[in-house]
């Protein structure tokens, strides 16, 4: 399939070869225990028991490692993603670096959990500057981070972190793989929360892991098999049913973006506006060169907590939701939920409405608040 563009690849991502009289996406199957071979055990068949063997959920592992290029193994959601490469890689001793402004909770969870543990974090901005990785073992990166919106290049990066003996993870979440490919840059893994753009409906929580190397894969594996952090069949179908538009849906939600973030930018009671796709961004230059397509991910701060209300209550398109990244758009006034930002700052993700009546919508309410 890799030859193919992102539309086909995205549209026939994981299905199994055609079958008369089957499906295009076999329906999930549900098990805890599946029947054994009374003799042979569980050694005569792929699946012997629900938490480390569901064929629903490899099928949409296969469809995820074949967009970003690795071996996926999916998660019961982005954080207990995230949380496995920490705490299968990490031990006592050693030393991490993450992003400053990447999603908050991972910040929270190293500085308390991970530190307690005797892992010594440390946190580097993604926009840089970006320290000496020497005596690091893994160094995280996020990009474009959120909710700010910098990008870092994944190549040279990995390159410096790989020099000094580290490893390198990349959260695509916001990118999604038809963004970019981190594992192609050079990053031994690739996660994200797949609760986001990658299914995009606003009706699921998952998360994925996806690496080129064998010996990465099977400390994975083992960590969820211990962990027991697996989505559930019924998610990973409908993860799965949701991929198929990856492509469609990127494409409305960027080119709203563009259209969203040229209405806001002659606007004087609009500031900070950010989107790595506008010429001019500090996240224009990098982004331009590593990513494929810039996602439909805005922010900008309209003042106050206050105003940021007003604006939501008078628009008709805009809901007011946490996430990003959905068929519908949304913002999110991120300080609200503790992340460092301020007062003002919104996360505006944009859907797959029509242009002209975003852009009317946002306009409007801009206007009455
Ligand atoms: C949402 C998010 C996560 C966590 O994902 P969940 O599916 O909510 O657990 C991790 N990283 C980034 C960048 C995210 O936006």
């Amino acid at each position: 399939m890799s030859e193919y563009g992102d539309g086909t690849r995205s549209a026939h991502a994981g299905l199994p070869p055609a079958v008369p009289g089957e499906p295009f996406l076999p329906g999930p199957v549900f098990a805890a225990p599946y029947h054994l071979d009374p003799a042979a055990g569980p050694a005569a068949a792929a699946n012997g028991y629900g938490r480390p063997d569901n064929q629903t959920r490899r099928l949409l592992e296969s469809a995820i490692g074949e967009l970003e290029g690795g071996s996926a193994l999916a998660f019961a959601s982005g954080q207990a993603a995230v949380t496995a490469v920490l705490l299968s890689l990490l031990r006592p001793g050693d030393s991490v670096v993450l992003p400053t402004d990447g999603y908050y909770p991972v910040r929270g969870f190293a500085t308390s959990l991970l530190s307690e543990l005797g892992v010594k974090v440390t946190f580097a901005p993604t926009g840089g500057p970006h320290p000496d990785y020497t005596g690091v073992r893994l160094v995280l990166l996020e990009t474009p981070a959120n909710p700010g919106l910098d990008v870092c290049d994944i190549a040279v990066l990995a390159d410096r972190a790989h020099a000094a003996g580290a490893l390198v993870a990349v959260d695509n979440t916001t990118a999604t793989p038809l963004g970019q490919r981190p594992l192609d840059l050079g990053a031994d893994i690739s996660l994200a929360s797949g609760t986001k753009a990658l299914t995009g409906h606003s009706d699921l929580l998952l998360g994925y892991v996806t690496t080129r190397s064998p010996e990465l894969l099977e400390s994975l594996k083992a960590w969820r098999n211990t962990t027991g952090s697996i989505p559930g069949a019924f998610d990973a179908w409908l993860a799965h049913r949701s991929l198929l538009t990856l492509d469609l849906r990127l494409a409305r939600q960027s080119a709203n973006a563009a259209a969203v973030v040229t209405a806001l930018a002659s606007r004087a009671d609009v500031t900070g506006l950010r989107w790595p796709g506008r010429p001019g961004d500090p996240s224009y230059a990098v982004a331009s060169a590593q990513m494929r397509r810039i996602p439909g991910v805005v922010a900008f701060d309209l003042g106050s907590a206050e105003r940021v209300a007003r604006f939501l209550s008078a628009s008709r398109l805009v809901a007011a939701a946490t996430s990003f990244g959905g068929v519908h758009t949304s913002a999110d006034r991120r300080e609200q939920w503790g992340d460092d930002t301020a007062p003002g700052f919104v996360r505006l993700s944009c859907g797959i409405e029509d242009a002209a009546d975003l852009v009317a919508d946002i306009t409007g309410a801009l206007d009455a608040s």
